[in-house]
């Protein structure tokens, strides 16, 4: 509760900061990227251009009138749009550990500001978020109180008392009462569905998490009378249904409801272009989701990219002296050779693949890292590198309905990742990152840095 309240206060003096906010951002100086590799997000690249921004937007691309402007020179660097993970479940991972005791308005923002060091500009935390603290935290973003990636939400749903696996499921039930309001909202019949769905929509929630999974048998599985209930409101409110689905079996019948996107790509050989085609015509995205499982068994602590922000102590824990990870881990060629399948058959129908990692709903499944290692996957399962990119930016943007990201392009906002290495020649060179811009201010890396991987005397 008193986090909620800071939160509150925190509004208030935000409010006078806007007032200043907009007197200063009146002359404020243009700025002019020069030289760079501009990867767009669209799929295109151009070479040694020069770009704009002012006002925390880009102004122009190519053809840049740089009189009175301050000068960065970006040559030999690529520059492409901040990413967006589309699949996260933010507040319940901290430095110190998992739970719902994290959760709390800071926490969010040391979460938000983890996604802004490794290069993203959004973040959509699937269903675990009390709606009045998340909403309360996009005002913060939009009034400049803290700098770091812009949270996005999502109204949990699933029969009543189910949802996310038993372990999380535990914890979200303990945020509701921290904040004593809801995060999951259990649907018995179709008419709570639409109920539920348009009090929602009234309290200005834009996003919907389905959970259509029986956990094992351990839970009770979402009915499609209640999903097509859910779909049909939502749609008439202007709201997005995700899913978090059991298996590919699940899913024509969930596209046919009018859902969204999926948040899970169940790839794999039930997997296959007829789905892929049924995708693309409905204009449903998937996430393919395939780091959870992978990263979990990898030695991911031993990675410097990942120590940049941990502990000694924390990227130990994560690392090759614990038994189930493994320096070497190999991949399973017949499991990626059926994931490969997927990935291409979604390709070729012009179905949306769009990044999403899932990081923060499992204990050491870290932000914003994760978004980089799925991209490697992307990769390493046949995608080129611009088409990963493409998935973490444009695909994401569109689909979050966030209209002004995902492309480098006049009125976009500045919100960049800025690279001393070309990823379309390795897709890992996404990791090489010199600078990032949310908002076009820079965001202060080595700062952060220190404080995270600074061990706190007792
Ligand atoms: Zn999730």
């Amino acid at each position: 509760m008193n986090n909620y309240r800071a939160t509150l206060s925190g509004l208030v003096s935000s409010l006078l900061c806007l007032f200043l906010f907009q007197s200063a951002s009146a002359q404020e100086q243009l700025t002019v990227l020069q030289g760079a590799r501009l990867i767009l997000g669209d799929g295109s690249v151009l070479e040694q251009t020069d770009l704009a921004i002012q006002n925390g937007a880009i102004v122009s691309v190519g053809n840049v009138n740089a009189a009175g402007a301050e000068i960065i020179d970006l040559r030999g660097k690529t520059v492409l749009p901040a990413l967006i993970d589309a699949h996260a479940h933010l507040g319940y991972e901290a430095a110190t550990g998992w739970g719902a005791e994290n959760y709390s308005v800071e926490n969010l923002i040391d979460n938000l500001q983890r996604y802004a060091y490794y290069g993203f500009a959004a973040v959509f935390s699937a269903g675990s978020d009390p709606a009045p603290v998340a909403q309360a935290l996009q005002a913060d973003f939009d009034n400049g109180d803290y700098l770091g990636a812009r949270m996005l939400f999502a109204a949990g749903m699933a029969p009543p008392g189910q949802g996310p696996n038993n372990q999380f499921l535990t914890e979200a039930l303990a945020v509701e009462n921290q904040y004593d309001t809801q995060i999951l909202y259990g649907l018995e019949d179709a008419a709570t569905a639409q109920a539920t769905v348009a009090q929602l929509a009234n309290d200005d929630v834009h996003f919907l998490k389905l959970w259509v999974d029986d956990r094992g048998g351990t839970q009770r599985k979402l009915t499609p009378a209640i999903y097509r209930a859910v779909a049909t409101t939502a749609d008439q409110y202007d709201m997005r249904v995700f899913v978090h689905q059991q298996n590919a079996d699940d899913m024509a019948d969930l596209i046919n409801a009018g859902v969204h996107g999926f948040l899970h790509g169940r790839l794999g050989d039930d997997f296959g272009l007829p789905l892929a085609r049924q995708l693309a015509d409905a204009n449903v995205f998937v996430v393919p989701n395939l780091g959870l499982a992978e990263l979990r068994r990898q030695a991911i602590g031993d990675d410097a990219f990942l120590q940049q922000t941990m502990t000694s102590v924390a990227a130990a824990q994560l690392g090759s002296e614990v038994a189930t990870r493994q320096a070497d881990f190999t991949p399973d060629a017949s499991q990626d050779a059926a994931l490969s399948q997927s990935l291409a058959a979604m390709l070729n129908a012009g179905a949306d693949i769009v990044l999403g990692t899932d990081a923060g709903a499992v204990p050491g499944h870290p932000f914003g890292y994760t978004g980089h290692r799925e991209l490697e996957i992307y990769v390493r399962l046949g995608m080129t590198p611009m088409q990963a990119l493409v998935a973490g930016t444009s695909n994401a943007a569109r689909h979050l309905g966030l209209d002004e990201n995902g492309l480098l392009a006049p009125g976009y906002r500045a919100d960049l990742l800025i690279l001393d290495a070309n990823p379309l020649d390795d897709i890992r060179n996404t990791q090489q990152i010199d600078r990032v811009y949310i908002g076009g201010k820079i965001i202060e890396r080595s700062q952060l840095r220190s404080e995270w991987t600074r061990i706190q005397a007792q």
